[in-house]
Parts: structure tokens; C-alpha cells; sequence
């Protein structure tokens, strides 16, 4: 990879990395909520990242979303759209309107892009914490964590007090039994122990699934030990206009409309 030439000699200036990291996931080609996401964190001066995945797949700009997320250069993990884009594999489960998702995820990508997915690990640890899209237990297996006893299973694998995954796009945390309760420091503030085991979902970017259809993110500051979860208006009508004209089934620009 080349880097382009700097317009001045001046060496261009590096920005200090921020303390706090935006944890983001299932983006889900949704340009309008990742936009709204990047200019809320610059906002608040992050420009940390940690994306557990489902860049692609469901919504209209999957090229678009991923060269966002690989400006970022931020720890990445693979989620099962972007593996079954990056591979051209499809479980035979994966509904119809997932497929279709896909499918145009799958068109519109480069091959540069497809490579880059399908570099991606499944697993990353970094600054006390791990990164996953689903489970730490069989990680490209994709099991979904609803219960207690799912988490349990994931929380067996994990080595750091805190874990991130995603996959669920549903804003939760589940602590392994005999942690410290984390401390609620206001309605979406938690600070957490490193006595600890806690596995926390950030909810969805791109397709929120919890009746509320902002978009969802979560700040960590790996320092205090703290995460607050962020939800946020963007421009819905617009990413569900581009997926009507994008071809793609009208359903999947409703469900962004309600956060279903
Ligand atoms: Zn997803």
C-alpha cells in the first residue's frame, strides 16, 4: 500500500489518539448513522475505534461504509455479513432479505475491499479488553448471546475483565457471577471493576433493534473504566431512501424507521 504524497513538505501533523475509544458494530452499510456516528465522536474529540463488525450486508452503502471504517484504522474484527461477503459463502439459514443484503453487499464491494474483510481476524485483544462479533466460544460460528447462560458460555473464553461483541443488535451487559455490580454513574454510565468479567453490546449502528431507532454506539475509557452508551438521531429518511433506490426490499428501509 502507497500513501499519498503529503500537499506540503511540511510533515503532516498526527492528531494525539484520544483516552476514550467509540466502540461501534453492525453498521450494516448504513452511511447516514455511521456519518452521524464519526461527527459525534469528533464532537467529543475520539477518534479511537474499536468496530466489531458487520460493516456490510442489509443497507445501501457498503463500499462507502467500509472505506469510512478502513480510514479509521481502527482494531476490527470480521462479522458473519462481512465473512459471507469477503468468502461468497452463505449459511443456508441466512433469511431472504439478509440474502439480499448480501448479495448487493457482495456486488458493490471491490476486490481490494473483499480481501481486506477477509483479513480481518475474529478475535482481538487490545487495551484490557477483547473484541468479538459474536461469541468468544466458537467465534466464526456465530452464535447469537441472549441469555445469561449464552453469556456464560462466551464469558468462559475471556481473559480480560471487559468483553465487546456485537451480532444481537441489543444495547446489554451481562456480568459473569461473583463480579462486582458495575457502578451506574448516570442513566448510561457504568464504571466497571477489574476484579471483574463483563460482556457489554454497544446495540447496532446502522439497524437498531431495541424500538428505538437512533443509532447506537458505545464510548469506553479504557482509564477510568468506564462505558456510556450513546444513542443518536441521523438521518433515517435518507438511508432508507437509498435503499429503495438501491433496489433492495422495501422492508429493510422500514425496520429503520421503527428500529426493528
Ligand atoms: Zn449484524
Amino acid at each position: 500500500m502507497t500513501n499519498p504524497k503529503p500537499s506540503s513538505r511540511q510533515p503532516k501533523r498526527q492528531a494525539k489518539p484520544s483516552v476514550e475509544i467509540a466502540v461501534i458494530s453492525d453498521i450494516h452499510s448504513n452511511l447516514q448513522a455511521l456519518d452521524a456516528v464519526a461527527a459525534e465522536c469528533k464532537r467529543r474529540t475520539i477518534n479511537r475505534y474499536f468496530c466489531l463488525g458487520d460493516i456490510v450486508g442489509y443497507g445501501a452503502n457498503p463500499r462507502e461504509c467500509l472505506k469510512l471504517i478502513r480510514s479509521l484504522r481502527c482494531p476490527t474484527v470480521r462479522g458473519n455479513h462481512d465473512h459471507y461477503v469477503a468468502f461468497g459463502e452463505v449459511d443456508e439459514d441466512v433469511s431472504f432479505l439478509a440474502r439480499r443484503g448480501l448479495e448487493y453487499s457482495a456486488m458493490s464491494l471491490t476486490r481490494q475491499g473483499k480481501q481486506w474483510l477477509r483479513e480481518l481476524p475474529e478475535v482481538l485483544l487490545v487495551d484490557d479488553a477483547t473484541i468479538v462479533h459474536a461469541s468468544l466460544f466458537h467465534p466464526g460460528e456465530w452464535h447469537y448471546i441472549m441469555s445469561p447462560s449464552d453469556a456464560l458460555a462466551s464469558m468462559d473464553e475471556q481473559t480480560t475483565p471487559l468483553c465487546f461483541h456485537g451480532h444481537t443488535h441489543v444495547t446489554r451487559i451481562f456480568a459473569l457471577p461473583g463480579s462486582p455490580a458495575p457502578e451506574r454513574m448516570s442513566d448510561r454510565k457504568f464504571r466497571f471493576s477489574k476484579r471483574g468479567h463483563y460482556l457489554i453490546n454497544p446495540g447496532s449502528v446502522g439497524q437498531p433493534r431495541e424500538a428505538d431507532p437512533r443509532a447506537h454506539f458505545a464510548i469506553y475509557n479504557p482509564s477510568e473504566f468506564t462505558v456510556e452508551f450513546v444513542r443518536l438521531d441521523y438521518d433515517k429518511a435518507a438511508a432508507g431512501k437509498a435503499i429503495i433506490e438501491a433496489g433492495l426490499p422495501e422492508f429493510l428501509a422500514e425496520r429503520l424507521m421503527e428500529g426493528r
